[in-house]
């Protein structure tokens, strides 16, 4: 078997000339979304999802007020900075890129950004919205792999679906929202105190891993016919590509593709989902300050 592969970047596409014509919609009532980006300090891949944001953005005719703070900045800085964007008419959705450096307390931070500009969804208010079913921004990694599993036609009722990691942004909030009874999945979540976790990646239907380790999930783990979400983005070196590394997920892909029924690449994959539903949510919030 030859796995279909579900191209992330062409269901982003589709997507996202949905959010322009609602981005026209809006500019006919005279209202540009606007989403600010706040990231601290240097790190690389931080500063590589923050460009591609920035980017989406202004292709997406959404303005961006981000800001790029020095690693030295202190919280209260920090929670002032934030302060004035939840008083700013003209951005309706803020972002804080985590992990933020180790001096600051990234809940604090969270959790001072209005829930109705948490176009991320990371906010404990959202997150209880999303938990009683209440409408709220879902947090973005979630809700891409939702909309590509619906867009791909994988059924979900009834389906066993494994997801292996329990991260706050990623496998609890895709628990959650996987055992809705609009989407009527079993749900098992593996992590590190799993025993045997092949044993139940092997019994799943749609299996979503997102532990950020490289080659975890081999071919033999798969059931056959499965799908398979990779949410995993790790750096390998690479000496024959032109930044010394290439970026590879959780699953061995050449292994499990040959077993599956649907996979995701990495590259290519959950990736452009995930800033997709951040301009979506930032348009939502355009739309409702419109009201
Ligand atoms: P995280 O906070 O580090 O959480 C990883 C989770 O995986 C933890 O719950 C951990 O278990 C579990 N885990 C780690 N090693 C495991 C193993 N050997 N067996 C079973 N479970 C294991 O990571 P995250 O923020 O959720 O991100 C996960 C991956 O997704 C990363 O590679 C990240 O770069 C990627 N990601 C991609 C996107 C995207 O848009 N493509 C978005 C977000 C994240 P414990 O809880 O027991 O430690």
């Amino acid at each position: 078997m030859s796995a279909a592969i579900i191209n992330g970047k062409e269901i982003a596409k589709e997507i996202r000339a949905e959010i322009k014509t609602r981005v026209r919609a809006l500019a006919a009532q005279g209202i540009v979304p606007g989403l600010a980006v706040v990231l601290v300090g240097e790190d690389p891949a931080s500063l590589s999802y923050v460009t591609g944001k920035e980017k989406a953005c202004v292709e997406a005719g959404i303005a961006s007020y981000g800001r790029h703070l020095p690693a030295s900045t202190s919280q209260e800085e920090l929670l002032a900075l934030v302060k004035a964007y939840n008083d700013d008419d003209r951005v309706h959705g803020i972002l804080v890129q985590l992990p933020l450096p180790g001096h600051i307390d990234e809940n604090a931070v969270i959790a001072a950004i209005s829930p109705d500009k948490d176009v991320d969804g990371f906010t404990p208010i959202n997150i209880g919205r999303m938990f009683l079913e209440e409408p709220c921004y879902l947090p973005c990694t979630p809700a891409g792999i939702l909309e590509m599993i619906k867009r791909s036609g994988i059924p979900t009722k009834g389906a066993n679906v494994v997801v292996v990691g329990r991260s706050n942004i990623v496998g609890k909030p895709l628990m959650n929202l996987l055992v809705r009874k609009s989407i009527n999945a079993t749900v098992t979540v593996c992590h590190t105190g799993t025993k045997d976790l092949a044993s139940y990646c092997m019994n799943a239907d749609i299996l979503i891993a997102c532990a950020g380790k490289a080659g975890l999930i081999r071919g033999d783990m798969v059931k056959p016919g499965a799908c398979v979400i990779d949410v995993g983005v790790n750096r390998v070196e690479d000496a024959a590509a032109a930044k010394g590394y290439r970026l590879i997920g959780d699953v061995d892909f050449e292994a499990a593709s040959r077993v599956a029924g649907w996979i995701t690449p990495v590259p290519g994959g959950v990736g452009p989902m995930t800033i997709t539903m951040l301009l979506a949510n930032t348009v939502e919030a355009a739309s409702r300050s419109a009201v």
